[in-house]
């Protein structure tokens, strides 16, 4: 069991008041690296998120400044930092992700809160057009959307959520927050240290864990809910998106990728190599943004492909709390077999091994570790090609021209991340410049930062986090001509 200054109460948390499910059901939660129960939390439904919303509800008709509103994101941003080490080993205790990287999510987190604490003074402030036009003034008034509801995914246990309620909180909205059920017990951390630190209205910020149908549907029904922010799969971001079609409800989507990351022929090929270790491996390639097709150019193709097995090979996979480990488990069972299914998928159609385990020798005993693998041989027919396999496997797939290559990396219906290397600078933004991606990463691996928008293209999503447009997402501009001058 987990023992933490930060978990005292492992609850809900609605109209400022730990709660736990009306009808007392509670679920586990399991760490995936070791399997012991860590925790259990209340399992809500429809009624305690009703209440939630009625709680957000009040709180908006008490609006705080913008002096208020920035010194909350602030607080939160001190806190985080201060208290970094003993959230970061929650996280890693019910994510399972390596200690360092657990550590390093944490001051993301703490980014967006220190990012967007002066755009709320700033960026919310009235704007006065210049000139009379059709004799009147015009002025824009910057509006919070409403009560917001948020829902995350597990892969990023208090990033996720601090891209959503740091803008959410700057522009004046009180929200409604879900998390996953795999790892709730980081955002209660969160919960309890706005609960210790900040003096948020009564409702400004509920917790309500458990039934997602329930949960979600409320949400999406109620007239109350201005806008649902949701990171998560294409295929419930689908659902929201019919839920949200008859009070055309605001909607904000960070949904599935399908990342290419293109080798030039011209590229620093150890560049190329590092890069991608560090984008593919971080939260043992159960992220949104990580490289799920990797195309190299036909004439650097198998040196590419041994600077690559040589990093590979040397991966430590292991518990995130022990020093040197690389990688940590993956998420759960649903999450290994997918991986494991891309493996011998590809396997069976003419994909060869060219490190890790044969999908047979991933038996029970490894647990929730799968071995970091790389094949070559693939082509684009293959699961791995065609899903986001989500887990610690490397296609290798070899391209002949430009042309080709942007044709390929096209053919998806997702747009979350691509990755272009290459040293002539004009050819590979030539290339990016064709690439249906919102995030498209020039000899680098870096996924998204505080202070730029970043948001999918086609089925990966609508809307933008991070940056002023991440903002304004929970902003709504009212005009305001004034014919009295
Ligand atoms: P998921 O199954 O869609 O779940 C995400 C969240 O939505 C969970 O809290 C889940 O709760 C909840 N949910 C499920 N059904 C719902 C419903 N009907 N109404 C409201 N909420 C509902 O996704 P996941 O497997 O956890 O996360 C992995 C996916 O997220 C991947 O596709 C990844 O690419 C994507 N992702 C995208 C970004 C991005 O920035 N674009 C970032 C991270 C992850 P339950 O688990 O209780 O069902």
């Amino acid at each position: 069991m987990i023992h933490s200054p930060l978990l005292p109460h492992l609850a809900g948390y609605i109209n400022d008041r730990w709660i736990s499910a009306d009808a007392g059901k509670r679920q586990d939660v399991v760490n995936p690296a070791t399997g012991e129960k860590l925790a259990d939390v209340p399992v809500m439904g429809a009624a305690e998120t009703r209440r939630a919303i009625a709680s957000a509800k009040r709180a908006l008709a008490t609006p705080a400044d913008a002096a208020t509103r920035r010194r909350w994101l602030t607080a939160i941003r001190d806190a985080l930092l201060e208290q970094q080490q003993e959230i970061g080993r929650i996280l890693c205790l019910e994510h399972g992700k390596p200690w360092k990287e657990a550590q390093g999510e944490v001051q993301y987190a703490a980014s967006f809160f220190d990012y967007y604490a002066p755009l709320a003074e700033t960026a919310t402030a009235p704007e006065t057009l210049p000139g009379k036009v059709k004799d009147c003034i015009w002025t824009l008034y910057k509006r919070p959307v409403g009560v917001v509801g948020l829902i995350t995914p597990w892969n990023f246990p208090i990033a996720m959520i601090a891209k959503k309620i740091a803008p959410a909180l700057a522009a004046g909205c009180p929200s409604l927050i879900k998390p996953a059920p795999d790892t709730p017990l980081t955002m209660i951390a969160l919960f309890q240290i706005m609960a210790d630190r900040l003096d948020l209205p009564k409702g400004m910020v509920n917790l309500v864990m458990g039934d997602a149908a329930q949960i979600g549907g409320e949400l999406m029904h109620s007239p109350d809910v201005a806008m649902v922010s949701f990171t998560g799969s294409t295929a419930v971001g689908r659902l929201l998106m019919q839920q949200a079609s008859p009070r055309v409800k605001r909607l904000g989507l960070e949904l599935g990728g399908n990342a290419p990351f293109i080798v030039l022929d011209d590229a620093d090929l150890d560049a190329a190599a590092d890069g991608l270790m560090i984008n593919k491996f971080r939260g043992a390639g159960q992220t949104c943004v990580c490289a799920n097709r990797v195309y190299v150019q036909r004439g650097v193709y198998d040196a590419f492909a041994q600077k690559l097995v040589e990093r590979v090979s040397k991966l430590k996979v292991g518990d995130g709390m022990k020093d040197g480990t690389d990688i940590g488990p993956l998420i759960n069972a649903n999450g290994y077999a997918k991986v494991k299914g891309h493996l011998a998928d590809a396997l069976d159609k003419g994909a060869t091994l060219l490190t890790g385990k044969q999908p047979d020798a991933l038996n029970a005993g490894d647990g929730l570790f799968f071995t970091p693998a790389v094949i070559g041989n693939v082509d684009d027919t293959m699961q791995c090609c065609q899903e986001e396999t989500f887990g610690p496997l490397i296609p290798l797939i070899s391209f002949t021209d430009d042309d080709e290559v942007i044709r390929r990396a096209n053919d998806t219906e997702f747009g979350l991340a691509a990755y272009v290397f290459g040293k002539d600078r004009a050819r590979s933004h030539r290339i990016i410049a064709q690439l249906h991606f919102g995030h498209c990463a020039y000899n680098t691996g870096t996924g998204p930062a505080a202070i730029a928008p970043f948001g999918g293209m086609l089925s990966s999503g609508l809307g933008r986090e991070g940056g002023r447009e991440g903002l304004m997402e929970y902003i709504e501009v009212q005009t305001v001509p004034d014919g009295s001058h």
